[in-house]
C-alpha cells in the first residue's frame, strides 16, 4: 500500500508592511521572510511527520531546488517531483501592523501539469493505494477520473473551493477533508448538522471529515457520526492546523485505527501546531504527539 499526494508547492514571500499597498502607491517593507509552502507540500510534510511514507508529485520551476531539499529534509519521497522550465508557484503576502494580510498567488509550475505527466505518475499506483488531493494544481478533474479508474482510494481537500471543484465528479472521492467554510460552499448550508445531511444526500458513499477550528471536528460515514472537541490551547498561529489534521487523520486510517481514536490523535497534533508559530515548522512529529501528556481532552 502506497500513499501519493499530487499537490502544489509554493514559495511564500511574506512582506511586513505598515499598511497594505494601495493602487498607485509604492511602499517599503520592513522585513521579508521566505517559506516553502503550498497546501500540497504542507500536507505531504504533515503526512511524513505523522509517520507515513508519502510520495509527493507535482511540478516546480527552474528556481525549485529548495523544494527538493525541504522534501528530503522532511522524509517526503521526491521520485515523481518534476522540474520544468519557468517559475515555481509563489505567493506575495503582505502582512500589516494589525496582522491583516493580502495575497497574490501565482500558480506557475503548479498550473502546468499535463495529462501525460499525471498518467506517468499514476501508472506506478494501483488498487489499495491512497491518493491525496487539494485544489491548487490544474487537471484536478482528470486526476480524479484516472485515479478512480486505477481503483485508488481518493482523499480530497477541496481547498481553495472554486468552480473547478464543481467540474469534478466528487462521487469518486472516498474522503472529503473540509473545513466549515468549504462545507458551506459545497452544500449552501450554514449549520454543521445540515451540511452533513446535505453531503450524505449528495454523496452517500463519501466519508466526511468536517473541521470546525476551535470547535473541533465532525466525522460522518454511511453508518456513524462522531464529534471530537478541540483541545483548549492558547492559539498562536493557526496556519497549517487543517493540514496537520489531514496528515494525522490519514495516518490513522492507514494504520486501521478506530475513527474516534484517529480524531483524538489528529486533534492533539493540530492543537500542538496552533500553539506555536509557523506553517510546516509548527507541525509536530508523531513521537511528540504520543509523548505529550500535558494536552488532555
Ligand atoms: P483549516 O486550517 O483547514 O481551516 P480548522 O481551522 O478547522 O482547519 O482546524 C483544523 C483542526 O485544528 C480543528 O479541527 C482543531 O482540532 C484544530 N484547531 C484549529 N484551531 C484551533 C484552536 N484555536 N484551538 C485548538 N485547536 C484548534
Amino acid at each position: 500500500m502506497k500513499v501519493l499526494n499530487i499537490g502544489s508547492l509554493n514559495y511564500d514571500y511574506v512582506y511586513s508592511v505598515q499598511h497594505i499597498v494601495q493602487g498607485g502607491e509604492t511602499i517599503s517593507s520592513d522585513d521579508l521572510a521566505v517559506y516553502c509552502g503550498g497546501k500540497g507540500l504542507n500536507q505531504s510534510i504533515a503526512l511524513a511527520k505523522a509517520g507515513v511514507s508519502v510520495f509527493h508529485a507535482g511540478m516546480v520551476g527552474e528556481d525549485g531546488i529548495l523544494f527538493f531539499e525541504v522534501c528530503k529534509a522532511n522524509g517526503v519521497d521526491i521520485t515523481f517531483l518534476k522540474e520544468i522550465e519557468g517559475k515555481s508557484g509563489h505567493t506575495i503576502i503582505q502582512v500589516d501592523e494589525n496582522a491583516q494580510n493580502s495575497i497574490i498567488l501565482y500558480g506557475g509550475a503548479n498550473q502546468a501539469l499535463t495529462k501525460e505527466y499525471i498518467d506517468s505518475v499514476l501508472d506506478h499506483f494501483a488498487e489499495g493505494d491512497f491518493l491525496l488531493l487539494q485544489n491548487e494544481v490544474n487537471e484536478l478533474s482528470y486526476i480524479i477520473e484516472k485515479a478512480y479508474e486505477n481503483k485508488l482510494t481518493i482523499i480530497l481537500n477541496p481547498s481553495p473551493y472554486n468552480e473547478k471543484i464543481e467540474h469534478c465528479d466528487l462521487s469518486k472521492i472516498s474522503y472529503f477533508m473540509i473545513n466549515e467554510i468549504e462545507g458551506g460552499q459545497i452544500t449552501g448550508e450554514t449549520e454543521f448538522d445540515r451540511m452533513l445531511e446535505a453531503l450524505k444526500i449528495k454523496f452517500p458513499t463519501v466519508k466526511v471529515v468536517l473541521t470546525l477550528g476551535a470547535d473541533g471536528v465532525l466525522y460522518q460515514d454511511q453508518s456513524n457520526r462522531y464529534k471530537q472537541d478541540a483541545i483548549r490551547v492558547k492559539a498562536i498561529d493557526t496556519t497549517a492546523a487543517g493540514d496537520t489534521f489531514t496528515g494525522y487523520f490519514i495516518a490513522g486510517i492507514l494504520e486501521e485505527m478506530q475513527i474516534p481514536e484517529i480524531l483524538k490523535m489528529a486533534t492533539k497534533a493540530a492543537a500542538i501546531a496552533v500553539s506555536r508559530k509557523g506553517a510546516t515548522d509548527s507541525i509536530p512529529v508523531r513521537e511528540e504527539v504520543e509523548n505529550n501528556k500535558s494536552l488532555t481532552f
